[in-house]
């Protein structure tokens, strides 16, 4: 997501914006010059063909699919001829809702009881402002992150009950999804679109069942709206204990060819595991040295 606008003001998770607009066009104008952007499907067919990427081979990836990817990327991707690869939660996009943890952020932000209960039954009693409430929408987050997948959904529910924000949330434009509309654009402008699930859960605490569903159903949707494969998903959150062994076979077994992590790293499709690529963060406080520097020495960077 772009810009931070004044954070003071801004009720949804600020940690969520990873460059200013003026930052990410910079980045662009770097990558353009220097590297050779390409999709996830140019990859794929360089390796089908026994071949090796092209050199100085880069994708660019947004995940979750918020509404600024078009009102902002497009244009800016697009100007410099890069493509990008953006991976989409579809529930959200389908419901024109607006991703769950951002939902538990703006119920702290903007909460009108300023008080109420951890899932564990501790009483958080929240501060006077919005700064002042930031520590607690990562406390609850971090919480909700930690729980089976059915439990999670509920105390969604509960906290944004209790913490009875003011305003509606799904109406923000600031936060909310793209559109079908926007996907068909993008997509028949070059952007490759891949699976970031359906409702964005945690993968590694969910069932079996509902493991697959969250795979086959995400990439039926986008295959429908876009008219092209789907071959990649990005696991949401995407940390270590985000996916395991388990997820990795169920995006095997539901015709994904390869699996994104949000470990950080870059790769060397000789010896990586198709199922756990690792990728290099950019992140609102990377200034231009660093982000030519990650480029530039990616190991450096690797976690
Ligand atoms: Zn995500």
């Amino acid at each position: 997501m772009f810009d931070v606008p004044e954070e003071d003001a801004y009720p949804f998770d600020i940690e969520l914006i990873s460059a200013s607009v003026d930052a990410f066009r910079r980045q662009m104008d770097y990558v353009a010059r220097h590297f050779r952007p390409i999709t996830f499907a140019t990859l794929l067919a360089h390796l089908d063909r026994s071949e090796p990427p092209p050199p100085r081979a880069l994708i660019v990836t947004f995940d979750d699919g918020f509404a600024d990817n078009y009102h902002e990327a497009f244009q800016v991707l697009r100007e410099r001829g890069v493509p990008a690869t953006i991976f989409v939660s579809t529930g959200f996009i389908d419901r024109q809702e607006n991703f769950w943890y951002e939902r538990v952020a703006n119920a702290v932000l903007a909460s009108r009881s300023g008080r109420g209960e951890l899932p564990g039954g501790e009483a958080l009693v929240l501060g006077p402002d919005i700064a002042a409430r930031r520590p607690a929408v990562k406390r609850v987050l971090s919480a909700l992150k930690q729980m089976p997948d059915d439990e999670r959904r509920r105390q969604v529910a509960r906290l944004v009950a209790q913490f009875d924000p003011a305003g509606r949330c799904d109406g923000d434009p600031r936060s909310g999804p793209l559109t079908w509309d926007h996907v068909r654009e993008m997509s028949a402008a070059g952007i490759e679109f891949g699976s970031h699930s359906v409702d964005h859960p945690i993968l590694s605490r969910v069932d079996d069942e509902g493991i697959r569903r969250e795979f086959t159903e995400s990439r039926a949707r986008i295959e429908a709206v876009t008219g092209r494969a789907v071959q990649v998903v990005a696991y949401p959150v995407g940390g270590p204990d985000a996916f395991d062994g388990r997820v990795k076979a169920a995006a095997r077994e539901a015709g994904y060819r390869l699996g994104i992590s949000y470990v950080t790293g870059y790769e060397n499709t000789a010896t990586w595991d198709p199922f756990a690529i690792r990728r290099l963060h950019v992140e609102r406080y990377t200034g231009e040295p660093l982000f030519r520097a990650m480029l530039a020495m990616p190991a450096t960077f690797a976690g």
